[in-house]
């Protein structure tokens, strides 16, 4: 058993409710390689802002627990070698679906699990919801819960159809489990193609897809049920339009790529919306400088060469993110 805090992470409660009262809202970008995690950590600083790191269960798979774990302890050193004197960084479990899986990353050193038991009848939600909670605040791990479905695919997290959440289930929900914040379905999509072009419009100018705007009226209703709580965003990306042209200009092919428009998302953020998950654009982001590169230096192959730029790449989208679209940056706690 090690603990969060011997390895200098923190866990989301503190910056939850700095974010609500504030009006901003934390960035969770999900990592599975160094480069990731070096731009996110160097965004973090240069913004001085708290960032989440999130895993989910593909990113365990791929790069193993155990190596990501030691990275997110990396990070908080790393962050302290690049000057920040208090880093304020959570390692998340993205989308757990079994209490085991939430219990060996509280016990291997992550500061915050969720538990997605979305897909699960409501009494069976709030009953492994309640499970984890009950073992994860013994050690002063925060949990996510998560009621309604999102659309979209994200690593093994899929559905064809979203349903929104109902705000007449979250105090009963949020009550009986005791989750320490809520992920809620009002329109946000896994993955780089959120919506199907027959459910979007098109921008009469551009010819581009304009997606379906986000139900703010939920939002509202379940802010008003539970005045306060934190409230987080999966799903959302905003696919921006210069990477996706990049990666077509170079060999690419994601015809009718579409994510949730920033100014949707920056309106959340002032809300009680207080994380937001952004995975999809830093996979954008990567893909498309290193296609670029490649394509640009074809007789290059050391792969320092095309993954400092995917890393440049990244942390100008992070930076991006922290300071126009959710406001997390200047807002560390301890100064
Ligand atoms: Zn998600």
């Amino acid at each position: 058993m090690v603990s969060y805090k011997e390895l200098g992470l923190v866990n989301t409660r503190a910056m939850f409710a700095a974010a609500v009262k504030g009006g901003y809202a934390i960035p969770a970008f999900n990592f599975n390689t160094m480069e990731q995690m070096q731009a996110i950590v160097q965004a973090a600083v240069e913004t001085k802002s708290p960032v989440i790191m999130q895993v989910s269960k593909g990113a365990r798979n791929y790069a193993n627990a155990t190596i990501l774990r030691y990275m997110a302890q990396g990070a908080v050193e790393y962050a302290k070698e690049l000057g920040c004197a208090h880093p304020e960084i959570v390692l998340h479990l993205d989308h757990g679906d079994s209490f085991e899986l939430c219990k060996d990353c509280i016990d291997m050193g992550f500061s915050s699990v969720m538990i997605d038991g979305s897909a699960l009848p409501y009494e069976e939600n709030i009953a492994l919801t309640k499970k984890v909670v009950e073992y994860a605040h013994k050690y002063d791990v925060t949990v996510e819960a998560e009621l309604g479905v999102l659309a979209g695919v994200e690593d093994e997290v899929a559905s064809e159809v979203s349903h929104y959440t109902k705000p007449e289930e979250v105090i009963d929900f949020a009550t009986r489990t005791g989750c320490d914040s809520l992920a809620i379905s009002i329109g946000t999509s896994h993955g780089a193609y959120k919506f199907k072009p027959e459910q979007c419009t098109r921008d009469p100018k551009t010819g581009k897809l304009v997606p379906p705007p986000l139900a703010f009226d939920v939002l509202h209703e379940i802010e008003k049920k539970l005045p306060g709580f934190p409230i987080v965003l999966h799903g959302s990306s905003s696919v921006p339009q210069e990477e996706v042209d990049t990666i077509n200009a170079y060999g690419g092919k994601l015809p009718d790529a579409v994510g949730i428009p920033e100014e949707q998302l920056r309106e959340a953020s002032k809300s009680a919306v207080c994380k937001i998950n952004i995975d999809s654009d830093s996979r954008l982001a990567m893909t498309a400088a290193v296609r670029k590169y490649l394509a640009e230096n074809p007789s290059h192959f050391d792969p320092r060469q095309y993954l400092k730029p995917a890393r440049d790449n990244m942390k100008k989208m992070y930076i991006h993110k922290i300071v126009d679209v959710l406001g997390s940056d200047n807002k560390l706690l301890q100064k």
